[in-house]
């Protein structure tokens, strides 16, 4: 055995671990600390070099992490290392909204003082998050990571599953997890299908400083165009924005200097948090739903993006990845403890029977959501108005809507409820 770099890992030679993961984003990391921490030994192969995003300085680019997905967090060891970094959002505000006209008159607010959780959720810069899980999983034994590879092909073999790198290493174990986003090479080897389609509207994504406090709240305007979420930093006068636009318009804005693209979303943003100018950087990403057919293949599993690539409208696309990663921990745990192979169809059925539908329905409901809202038609308009108005005027409704939305309903994972895996 070759010796291991600084990072811990290993050049030139095959390599066994029980479980391979293709893609070290957010949910790969996770899912490897799970499993790690429950004996299991782990190799996270990422097409990025680790550097390139746990050196990153503020980018406005932040996660509105659920009440569940901290509990997955604090269950692998990671909370400790961003309590401090990180914004509890204290109210939610939705309303109907048009450019240059405010707040529609039903102003549908959930408050945590409603649950019994505290905090309805949290939010989290994407730099603190990938760089604790890369700190957390160099601390942890039985992670083995290999930054800067690609996995290439993979192939079932009578012992197990085989990865081969771009660099020309073979990796062998018993499962193999694609953790690879969207465009999931691990799906399309194993000859999983894809569905989706794109919404031909584009995420204009920055930062705000703001005059006012924002006192926690984070605000979601229905917008005709597309929805703009204004989520609260730290400090009180920071807030990411997740702003949608059709493609041609975001476009336009994004070309724009920053003085232009702050004389556009001003009007859209309004007066309620006083002065506002750009603190981070501009980004755009395309908006699409990508949903694989299956989550699972022989001694494959899917996990995150690469099962279910979903619109941002809720802000769920990570909360439902950790809930992807605190089912399959939690079956191939019990399966490891049982003596049985972890990579073998028992554990895998019971993932996909766990996951899939919840995972098919939640993108899909988004997607309605999405295409009710991001319309200026004077009925619909009205009937949304009604019904954000209906539960405003009714506590138990509202309840249910704020427990779903911190990720308490469904069937949880041991992880996501708070219990030990
Ligand atoms: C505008 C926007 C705002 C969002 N806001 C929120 C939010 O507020 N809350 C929330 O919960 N979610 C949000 N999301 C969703 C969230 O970003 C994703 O769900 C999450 O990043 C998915 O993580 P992942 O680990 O599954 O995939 P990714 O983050 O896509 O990571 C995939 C990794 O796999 C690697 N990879 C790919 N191919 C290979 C290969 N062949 N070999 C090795 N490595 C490979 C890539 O380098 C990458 O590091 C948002 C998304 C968008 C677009």
């Amino acid at each position: 055995m070759d010796n291991p770099g600084p990072w811990g890992y290993f050049t030139g030679m095959e390599i066994q671990a029980d479980v391979l993961i293709a893609g070290g984003g957010l949910n790969g990391p996770a899912l490897a600390l799970a499993l790690a921490r429950s004996g299991l030994t782990v190799a996270v192969i990422d097409a990025r070099p680790a550097t390139a995003r746990a050196e990153a300085g503020f980018d406005g680019r932040a996660y509105a992490l659920a009440i569940a997905s901290k509990r997955l967090l604090e269950g692998i060891g990671v909370w400790p290392r961003v309590a401090a970094q990180v914004q509890p959002i204290l109210k939610i505000k939705t309303s109907d909204g048009r450019p240059g006209e405010g707040p529609a008159p039903f102003f549908l607010t959930f408050d945590a003082d409603e649950i019994e959780e505290g905090p309805m959720g949290f939010m989290l810069e994407d730099r603190f998050l990938y760089a604790a899980f890369l700190a957390a999983m160099q601390a942890t034994e039985g992670i083995t990571l290999f930054p800067g590879e690609t996995v290439v092909a993979q192939e079932v073999t009578a012992a197990g599953v085989a990865a081969k790198l771009a660099s020309g290493r073979t990796l062998a174990g018993r499962l193999l997890v694609g953790c690879d986003g969207r465009g999931s090479g691990v799906a399309e080897r194993a000859g999983i299908k894809r569905i989706g389609w794109g919404y031909g509207q584009t995420a204009l994504v920055t930062a705000v400083h703001h005059e006012r406090d924002h006192e926690g709240t984070a605000y979601q305007y229905f917008m005709p165009s597309g929805p703009l979420a204004i989520l609260p930093l730290p400090g009180g006068h920071q807030s990411s924005i997740v702003w949608s636009e059709a493609d041609a318009v975001a476009a336009e804005i994004q070309a724009l200097d920053d003085t232009g693209y702050l004389a556009a979303l001003q009007p859209r943003f309004g007066g309620f948090l006083g002065e506002i100018a750009l603190a981070g950087e501009r980004f755009t990403y395309p908006l699409s739903l990508s949903l694989a057919e299956r989550f699972v293949a022989d001694r494959v599993a899917l996990v995150g993006d690469a099962a279910h690539g979903v619109h941002p409208i809720a802000g769920q696309g990570l909360n439902l990845g950790l809930r992807d990663v605190g089912a399959l921990a939690e079956v191939v745990v019990d399966a490891a403890r049982r003596g049985e192979d972890i990579g073998s169809a028992v554990p895998l059925g019971e993932y996909q029977r766990w996951r899939r539908f919840d995972a098919t329905a939640l993108a899909l409901g988004m997607d309605a959501v999405n295409r009710i809202f991001s319309n200026d038609n004077p009925l619909l308009r009205m009937g949304r108005d009604l019904g954000m108005g209906v539960v405003n005027a009714l506590p138990g409704l509202r309840r249910r809507f704020i427990r779903q939305a911190a990720g308490l309903e469904g069937e949880l994972p041991r992880l996501l409820a708070g219990k030990p895996l």
